[in-house]
């Protein structure tokens, strides 16, 4: 069983999960789970889905959305995730904003396939979008070449050090990606909640979290996620520090409304569980009279 019933960070295929939007919030309800967030990178293309599973498991699902930030130096933001809550996932500005953004992210997939053929690798761009279902990733490159060079590779991850990484030899930029400014403001004219997700993991790059929170307040972001698993996640397997409770203090302080969620990708070795991190009812329900009260 669960810690929590509310989780408001999952991924599904519609970007980097495992799990259909159906299967995921199949697994949520068989967890024991009231509340799940999809949050997936860039896209709300599972959202639709999973409202209409969560209908038949008599579970509420959260539309949201995990969007990736460009890189601003001089504001200490490093591709930043800013999560968009309580957002319409049929929205035309939202919509049309997420076309863009995919338009950037496929672009930059096939110079990326573009300059591992030119390494001599033998790969396609149609084999490498065939993997995708939603908004094309360095994940469904990786998976490609690790298929047909088992022999080159170890493992994904080793792919991702040799070429995918942002220093490795494969690497290239995007060319259309919204600022953290941007985000807010989009995330607030379609009626959401602008939210800074998982500010802990920074520290890995040498970053201080805190002064990431702050800044983002700056900009006008209106929460941050204050609960995450930060010694299970993905994003940062070796952090030894635990920032739930620093950031808790500084969300009271700067007034930030509060989030929390697990960033579960349903992957075969994850080492978190659907509500091992969350809301309690009580903290849900502040959240949603704080974003009432933000829109209105
Ligand atoms: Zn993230
Ligand atoms: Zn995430």
């Amino acid at each position: 069983m669960s810690h929590y019933q509310i989780d408001l960070h999952s991924h599904t295929t519609a970007s980097d999960g495992i799990l259909t939007p159906t299967k995921l919030v199949e697994h949520a309800a068989q967890q024991g789970l009231t509340v799940l967030g999809i949050a997936d990178h860039d896209t709300v293309a599972g959202v639709n889905e999973a409202v209409a599973a969560g209908q038949q498991h008599g579970l509420e699902v959260m539309p949201a959305i995990e969007f990736s930030t460009r890189h601003e130096p001089d504001k200490m933001f490093i591709g930043l995730h800013l999560l968009g809550y309580f957002i319409d996932p049929n929205s035309a500005t939202l919509l049309e904003m997420i076309e863009k953004v995919r338009q950037g992210r496929v672009n930059q997939k096939i110079r990326q396939i573009e300059k591992l053929q030119s390494f001599g690798f033998n790969i396609m761009v149609d084999e490498v979008f065939a993997r995708v279902k939603g908004v094309p990733g360095r994940p469904h490159i990786a998976a490609t070449l690790l298929e047909k060079y088992p022999d080159r590779f170890a493992s994904i991850q080793h792919i991702f050090e040799e070429y995918l990484g942002s220093q490795a030899k494969a690497h290239v930029k995007r060319s259309f990606v919204l600022s953290v400014g941007e985000v807010i403001e989009l995330v607030k004219q379609v009626g959401g909640l602008p939210v800074l997700a998982h500010p802990g993991v920074y520290a890995n790059d040498g970053f201080d979290p805190l002064t990431i929170v702050r800044n983002a307040h700056k900009e006008g972001v209106e929460g941050v996620e204050v609960w995450y698993p930060y010694a299970q996640s993905h994003h940062a397997p070796s952090m030894t520090s635990n920032w739930v409770s620093q950031i808790d203090q500084l969300a009271d302080e700067l007034n930030l409304l509060k989030t929390g969620g697990t960033d579960f990708h349903g992957r075969p070795h994850e080492t978190v569980a659907l509500g091992e991190q969350g809301l309690t009812e009580a903290q849900f329900d502040n959240l949603k009279q704080g974003w009432r009260k933000n829109r209105t």
